[in-house]
């Protein structure tokens, strides 16, 4: 069945899978409706709807479902279990569709397929397309043609890091081109950081105090290569990009700090938290974690980055 409006909120792995989910479910004939960007009334409707204890980047998804649920025929909220062989998502994104059932009465039909490379392995695109089509009323084998062929069109997300990192590291290998004087490495999630909302536009924070915020995806063999060094294996999917940014950074002279973004109640970053201070007090490198939390006011966050930066300029001076 075509021409059906596929609600996406506009949260947790939005900020990683966003364009190729829009350009798949564009192609299959369907609307694609998605929420607008975080806001304050968008968060305290997550708050109000959830039942349980959720870390902040949960309930905004709530937040963003509430705006949602009752525009749209589909929810897409897919239930990502792991994406390789060798380490899983967080409980609570494995659980997200459960918890946004637990969480609304009056849901429109919910199509959460399973991604689960550990499973299924080189059947795992298989089996995800599997419920989509048949919510739809298409037929599996064109679904699954065109998720494979969009699965990593990831431009809308990139673009966006690139506009609020200063510049990439790999880009020529250089950051130093800028007239700001001090390079502030940036580790966190891409839906808190990326979610100007939620990280109360830290990118920008630091650009006024003069220095340049750096932001790195980290690409498969870095993976790879922090995973071999770090002492401990870390087995959640995401908690390995932050963790191996962090490293770059410990690695690299021109970063002056690193600041890790985390949400307050997260528990696999109190796990990475440890490794990434850990690592960077081998150099000495300063470290701050930022912890997020629903209070609505940036004064906290923009004071703390002022101090951390301050205490960076004495050291060095
Ligand atoms: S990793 Fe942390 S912030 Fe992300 S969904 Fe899980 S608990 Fe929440």
């Amino acid at each position: 069945m075509k021409n059906q409006r596929i609600g996406i909120p506009r949260g947790l792995l939005y900020y990683s899978y966003a364009e190729s989910w829009k350009l798949f479910f564009r192609e299959l004939g369907c609307e694609v409706i998605i929420s607008p960007e975080t806001h304050a009334d968008i968060l305290r409707e997550g708050i109000r709807h959830a039942t349980g204890d959720f870390c902040l980047p949960v309930k905004t998804f709530l937040g963003h479902v509430a705006l949602l649920k009752d525009s749209v025929d589909l929810l897409f909220i897919p239930r990502y279990v792991s994406v390789e062989r060798e380490s899983f998502m967080c409980p609570k994104m494995i659980g997200l569709p459960d918890v946004v059932r637990a969480c609304f009465t009056n849901l429109p039909g919910i199509v959460d397929p399973v991604f689960h490379v550990k499973q299924f392995g080189d059947k795992a695109i298989h089996e995800f397309t599997k419920p989509i089509a048949k919510a739809i009323s298409l037929p599996h084998p064109d679904v699954y043609t065109l998720f494979k062929k969009n699965m990593n069109s990831g431009a809308e997300i990139s673009g966006e890091q690139h506009r609020l990192s200063e510049r990439l590291l790999s880009e020529g290998g250089t950051i130093l081109s800028s007239h700001r004087k001090m390079n502030i490495g940036i580790v966190g999630r891409p839906y808190l950081l990326f979610d100007r909302h939620l990280s109360k536009n830290l990118f920008n924070c630091i650009r006024d105090l003069n220095a340049n915020p750096i932001f790195i995806k980290p690409a498969e063999p870095d993976i790879r290569e922090a995973m071999a060094v770090i002492p401990k294996w870390v087995y959640w999917d995401m908690g390995k990009e932050v963790v191996t940014s962090a490293h770059q950074f410990f690695k690299d002279d021109r970063i002056d700090g690193v600041i890790n973004v985390c949400s307050s109640t997260c528990g696999p970053d109190s796990f990475t938290g440890d490794l990434i201070r850990k690592r960077l007090n081998q150099r000495n490198k300063p470290y701050m974690a930022l912890s997020i939390d629903e209070h609505a006011s940036d004064v906290g966050i923009q004071t703390r980055i002022e101090a951390f930066i301050d205490m960076i300029s004495k050291v060095t001076a």
